[in-house]
């Protein structure tokens, strides 16, 4: 199974979430919200070649963490993967806009000129936003819309440049979400957890949660779970190569 947005650093214990990630052989994607996080997330799964550590600096810290963007430019050079970055545009953060913005703009400036990275990408209630920003830095890599919640509108337009899509189980729950799936092509498609932060029921997700999430899209593309499976394996090995 696959997980391509997992925050594995914010689990109370997150060795033991790394141990049973690799005896269930799942590929990973460990995100980070902060660059000064990077080390000591790197540490905790650099024994395990399944799980990539991408670096972050998640919108919602953008405003208080704009001086650590030095210390996202040191490291860059580090990993072929970038996240969790992008814009939020909700209530209680959209006053934060302009340094959203900036801490953005920079960062995909950053991954250009490190030759591009696969880029995990937040976009809540800002997916325009985004997409207009990632026009202009068309070499900034690949950008995978995690968790995206965008109009029909938007979502055409992320699928015209390129964007691929990580999908979940707390997304597979509403049927506009639903109907959203159904537009975006089977091959732009992998599977994520968003645990801890994202819940079903009350309870944080695991990364091997992302099961129900292959369930959810056995059934929207009329297929067996395996079969889906190996869809789902294909566009990661595709992902993946296009970087090596
Ligand atoms: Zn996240």
């Amino acid at each position: 199974m696959i997980d391509f947005h997992a925050h594995i650093d914010l689990y109370p214990e997150p060795n033991k979430v790394v141990k049973e990630i690799e005896r269930r052989k799942m590929y990973v994607l460990s995100v980070t919200t902060t660059p000064s996080a990077w080390t000591g997330t790197y540490s905790i799964s650099k024994r395990y070649p399944r799980i990539k550590t991408a670096l972050g600096l998640h919108p919602q810290l953008a405003h208080e963490r704009i001086p650590e963007l030095p210390l996202f430019d040191t490291f860059i050079n580090e990993t072929d993967y970038v996240g969790e970055v992008g814009l939020d545009g909700s209530p209680e953060f959209s006053k934060h806009k302009k340094s959203q913005l900036a801490v953005l703009k920079h960062i995909l400036k950053s991954c250009s000129n490190s030759g591009g990275k696969i880029i995990s990408l937040h976009s809540r209630r800002a997916a325009s936003d985004v997409i207009d920003i990632l026009e202009e830095h068309p070499d900034a890599g690949i950008p995978v819309f995690h968790w995206f919640t965008g109009g029909k509108g938007e979502l055409k337009r992320a699928i015209q440049k390129n964007a691929w899509f990580s999908i979940g189980p707390a997304m597979l729950k509403s049927k506009r979400s639903i109907e959203m799936v159904q537009c975006i092509p089977e091959d732009r498609i992998l599977t994520e957890s968003d645990g801890p932060f994202a819940k079903v029921s009350g309870k944080p997700l695991m990364p091997w949660d992302v099961e129900s999430a292959v369930i959810g899209l056995s059934r929207i593309w009329n297929m067996t779970p395996s079969n889906t499976q190996e869809i789902l394996y294909s566009n990661f090995r595709t992902l993946i190569e296009s970087k090596s």
